[in-house]
């Protein structure tokens, strides 16, 4: 099943669960606006060569439309859609004043140099600009992008993974448990999958295994996350790193541990590999990473999934902090960002459990419904008429 597909899917199941209005649940799944151009760049060489890029604008009934741009080959529409979509139940979750958005170019950023990168970017700025703004549609990094911006927020790199990080011991401490100690796999080691793991290293936490697309290692004692970060840095790849063995990345996924982190890329867990999971936690770091067949054979396994339009949400949150910060032109300090953010993973996380217990159901759909709960009464309360 497609990301759509499955996003769709779990939007309805939240929408029966609320006895939402029929019409209302029509309207609230379809896109404000989708938006397709063609970007075509001189290559280094002077050859030109055109790339293909989308944003999609879900719904701005809480506020501006809010997302990433992701630039990597499998980027297509249905794609961006589905991630636009969760974009708006995700701010909702965080009850932050946005909406959804998302976007996309299909390229492989590894094989474009860094000016052809800035080329590509300021095309498809271009194209886009007239319908993106800091009361409109608020774009971000995402993933094979990175934040190269003026007045950017303290914090905000490490943001999507800190925010994994409150979200996990958020969870485990409702199951008498904390990160020390415990064992966890981490697939990723871009922006997220690594100050995940740095942040799980410092609290005691084990990590025993780790994968990037350059290969996997394991080792388990536990890695040395600060000594990892160091080889990755001055050699690009996890390849060759001493303190650990390499492994199977396809095996990383079925590790023994008690919590799996996946931090790339969506549908890694699906209905060949679901059965086999031995992790007792998933964390979804990356969005969409559990496809519905596997969430079913999971969740019959016991294992327990925080879904990740709460799992994920400190990044847009603290790209919130950093739209309050600029509008008003007083910049936050980094202890204020990362308590800021402690509160608002916290919350959320009551928040869910409380609708999880209202509607006795698991933690994607108390999620689920707490965001299109709120989204829907926004959209009633700014006059929708069926
Ligand atoms: P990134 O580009 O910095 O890192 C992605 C990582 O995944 C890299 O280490 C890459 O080598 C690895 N990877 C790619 N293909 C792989 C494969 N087949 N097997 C194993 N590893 C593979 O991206 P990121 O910003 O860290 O984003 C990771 C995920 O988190 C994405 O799903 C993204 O949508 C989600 N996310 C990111 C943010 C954010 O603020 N960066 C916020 C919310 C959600």
């Amino acid at each position: 099943m497609n990301a759509l597909a499955a996003t769709n899917r779990n939007f309805r199941h939240a929408a029966r669960i609320l006895g939402l209005d029929s019409k209302l649940e029509r309207s609230l799944l379809i896109p404000f606006r989708e938006i397709k151009v063609e970007c075509t760049i001189p290559k280094d060489d002077g050859s030109l060569v055109t790339y293909v890029g989308f944003r999609v604008q879900h719904d701005n009934a809480r506020g501006p439309m809010k997302g990433g741009i992701r630039y990597h080959p499998e980027v297509d529409l249905d794609e961006v859609n589905a991630l636009a979509q969760l974009m708006t139940w995700k701010t909702a979750v965080a009850d932050i004043p946005y909406g959804g958005a998302k976007g996309g170019i299909g390229c492989s950023p590894r094989d474009l140099s860094k000016s052809e990168l800035e080329r590509l970017t300021r095309v498809f700025t271009q194209k886009i600009h007239d319908l993106i703004g800091i009361h409109a549609d608020v774009p971000a990094p995402d993933m094979g992008t990175n934040a190269q911006d003026l007045g950017g927020s303290l914090g905000r790199e490490a943001a999507t993974g800190r925010g994994v990080v409150f979200a996990t011991e958020a969870l485990l401490a409702e199951h008498g448990k904390s990160i020390k100690n415990m064992t966890f796999v981490i697939q990723g080691f871009g922006n997220v999958g690594s100050w995940a793991a740095k942040l799980i290293h410092e609290r005691g936490g084990k990590v025993i295994a780790v994968s990037d697309i350059t290969g996997a290692i394991r080792n388990p004692n536990g890695i040395n996350i600060p000594e990892l970060l160091q080889h990755k840095e001055s050699t690009g790849s996890l390849k060759e790193f001493q303190g650990g063995d390499s492994m199977n990345p396809d095996e990383l996924l079925i590790l023994e541990c008690d919590v799996l982190i996946p931090c790339a890329l969506g549908g890694v867990l699906n209905r060949d590999n679901a059965a086999d999971v031995k992790a007792k936690f998933i964390i979804e770091a990356a969005n969409h990473p559990t496809d519905p067949e596997a969430d079913e054979i999971l969740s019959k396994k016991g294992v327990v999934i925080l879904p990740d339009i709460y799992a994920n949400a400190g990044g847009v949150t603290v790209s919130y902090f950093e739209w309050v910060q600029n509008i008003q032109g007083f910049m936050w300090d980094e202890d204020k960002v990362n308590s800021e953010l402690q509160k608002y993973m916290t919350r959320a996380f009551r928040n869910i459990k409380n609708m999880c217990q209202v509607h006795d159901c698991n933690l994607r759909m108390g999620a689920f419904t707490l965001g299109v709960n709120r989204v829907a009464r926004a959209t009633i309360l700014r006059g929708w008429e069926a």
